[in-house]
């Protein structure tokens, strides 16, 4: 399949991981919007929110659970972070597959992104 970060869960694309386990991988953001910037990424291929499934609803337990963990290791669980998900190209996502933004490190103030 022709997705990045199914080739990055693939070990075909090499990444800066922060964490992993069965379902779910983090790696830092190759173009980082602030100074803790990591993606959390289920292994299972699902192009984004848009396209959960009964199925696919699984994977956000883990999801959730790695964003915890992944804050905790990268320091930002104590001074807050943001969790974005973008949904479809007209909201800017452009990797289809199912990811959550993971940033912090900064005073991200109160603007949307
Ligand atoms: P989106 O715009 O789909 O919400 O976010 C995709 C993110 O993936 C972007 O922030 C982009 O910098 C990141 N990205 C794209 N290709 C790669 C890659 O090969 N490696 C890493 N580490 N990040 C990537
Ligand atoms: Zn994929």
């Amino acid at each position: 399949m022709d997705c990045i970060f199914c080739k990055i869960i693939a070990g075909e694309i090499p990444s800066k991981k922060v964490y992993e386990d069965d379902d779910v991988v983090a790696f830092y953001d190759i173009h980082p919007e602030a100074p803790v910037h990591v993606l959390v990424v289920p292994k299972h291929h699902v192009e984004g929110i848009q396209d959960l499934s009964e199925e696919s609803y699984r994977v956000l337990k883990p999801v959730h659970q790695a964003i915890q963990k992944v804050a905790k290791m990268t320091g930002i669980d104590k001074t807050g972070y943001r969790v974005i998900a973008n949904c479809g190209p007209g909201a800017g996502q452009t990797v289809l597959h199912l990811h959550y933004h993971v940033l912090g490190g900064k005073d991200l103030g109160v603007k949307l992104l």
